[in-house]
């Protein structure tokens, strides 16, 4: 391989500030310029390299992938935290993301079987440690402060529970949760997870983290941070996979390969992204919108105008209308220049087409398409009838645009983000009965739950953190 020159460092997308280390990011939210920390350059894997991690099994790989991105953790100590989390008992199997083939030319890469049953574990899990070590290293404590609706809150608590210095404040809209989502969350019982359950909506319960965020003198008292999709590190991990998977497919006889990915914040496909300008021979991406399909125009079109405020939709965990991870996109597609990157994330709508950078879009690999209510549940269908498999409906959406996406002598991995058993009400609407529930969280709606209701009111909720914040 082509040795990186130094030190990896982390550059903002907008240009601001000095270029700084991973550890020093790591605990950090956007940087200080209000862009994204993307690093200086992306490590390159060459062929025969590539070839020589074929057969690694997952906690390997991810230890030659994350310490290229990771390269001021000691070896040592990133190998063991990254051995501890992926591990067959913590994620169903020892391959830890298995491929599913469902027909020639289209399988299924199973993401889920974490402790939450959604694809955010992968990253969110191995967060959790690497935040544990930077903080002890630093004798520091955190207070991680959330807004969820639904996966990110369970997957955030799981990863952070038992960590040494770390504790979550949750927020999430009160009764707006599948109860089973809300049991996953609310029914964790220990000293350093708190349930907030605000009398409002989701948006009530980001503009609250928000608030208490730019509150700079509360925020550096109270040691107050957060897990969002924006932190480098969950890209990191996410990258993995995606190897992974490509190995696993060719293993199999596959020769040119592609994945869809169902997308909210851009931030799973933003690692297929990675991947691919390291060097991983990814055909295309499709990316998989619900109606919130700001970036499916985008992909089609060269234009760039999101809508204000997302729809909730059955596939609840992309309702997102404005995707945070997209800037790193653009970044890239801008051939990286700071001060252009900054032009067309501060004018919101844009049009390629009046710019040097229409030509470069296909250059990338990115398809798109979208997935409505209907095509999801015709979907979930399908794939029962066809396939025998239970598809959730996010997976779903990735499923049904890679079908309008096939082509020959190709093979699609389609992302699955969570497991059915989260989402009972639209596979009811879909199959005519409840889906499967994997072993262990059989009637976990029935245990106590541990959660405080709250109007939406910033005076109370910085009482509350600051009453149970006794470092
Ligand atoms: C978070 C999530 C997504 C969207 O992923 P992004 O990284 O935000 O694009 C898709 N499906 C499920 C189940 C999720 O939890």
């Amino acid at each position: 391989m082509v040795e990186p020159a130094g030190p990896l460092r982390y550059v903002s997308t907008r240009g601001g500030g000095v270029p700084r280390r991973f550890t020093e990011i790591l605990l950090e939210g956007l940087a200080p310029d209000g862009g994204l920390y993307v690093p200086e350059t992306v490590p390159v894997v060459g062929p025969d390299e590539l070839e020589a991690w074929r057969d690694l099994g997952y906690p390997a790989l991810a230890v030659e992938i994350i310490r290229r991105f990771a390269d001021d953790i000691p070896h040592e100590a990133l190998a063991l935290m990254i051995e501890a989390t992926y591990d067959a008992a913590r994620f169903g199997s020892p391959e830890i993301t298995p491929l599913l083939p469902l027909e020639p030319g289209l399988a299924l890469l199973r993401l889920s079987n974490g402790p939450t049953l959604a694809f955010k574990d992968i990253a969110l899990q191995l967060l959790g440690r690497l935040f544990e070590w930077a903080l002890a290293r630093r004798g520091e404590r955190l207070n991680i402060l959330g807004a969820t609706s639904g996966d990110t809150g369970s997957a955030a608590e799981h990863a952070m529970l038992g960590r040494q210095g770390i504790r979550v404040f949750m927020l999430s809209p009160h009764g707006r949760m599948s109860p089973f989502q809300r049991a996953q969350m609310y029914g964790l019982d220990d000293p350093a997870i708190f349930n907030i359950a605000i009398e409002g909506t989701f948006d009530d319960c980001q503009a609250l983290v928000k608030t208490v965020s730019a509150d700079a003198d509360f925020k550096r008292r109270h040691r107050i941070g957060t897990v969002n999709s924006i932190n480098w590190a969950r890209l990191a991990a996410q990258i993995v996979y995606y190897f992974k998977g490509w190995f696993a497919a060719t293993r199999a006889g596959a020769e040119a390969i592609s994945f869809a990915v169902p997308t909210g914040n851009f931030g799973n496909i933003c690692a297929g992204h990675v991947a691919r300008s390291m060097g991983l021979p990814i055909r295309r991406l499709v990316l998989a919108t619900n109606e919130n399909d700001g970036l499916d125009r985008f992909f089609r079109t060269g234009r760039h105008a999101p809508e204000a405020r997302a729809r909730a939709t059955s596939s609840p965990s992309m309702d997102i209308a404005i995707a945070s991870n997209f800037e790193r996109f653009l970044f890239d597609l801008v051939g990286r220049d700071p001060a252009a990157c900054r032009r067309l994330v501060e004018a919101g709508a844009f049009d390629l087409a009046a710019t040097p950078w229409h030509d470069k879009l296909a250059g990338f690999g990115f398809v798109s398409g979208r997935s409505t209510h209907a095509d999801r549940i015709r979907t979930i269908r399908r794939a029962w009838t066809d396939w025998g498999v239970e598809l959730d409906p996010h997976s779903a959406d990735a499923v049904g645009v890679a079908g309008r996406h096939r082509q020959k002598g190709e093979t699609l991995l389609c992302l699955e983000t969570a497991l059915p058993a989260k989402f009972e009400a639209v596979m009811t609407e879909a199959l005519g009965r409840k889906p499967a529930r994997p072993a262990g969280f059989d009637g976990i709606e029935d245990r106590p739950q541990h959660v405080t209701k709250m109007p939406p009111d910033l005076g109370r909720l910085e009482d509350f953190i600051a009453t149970h914040d006794r470092g």
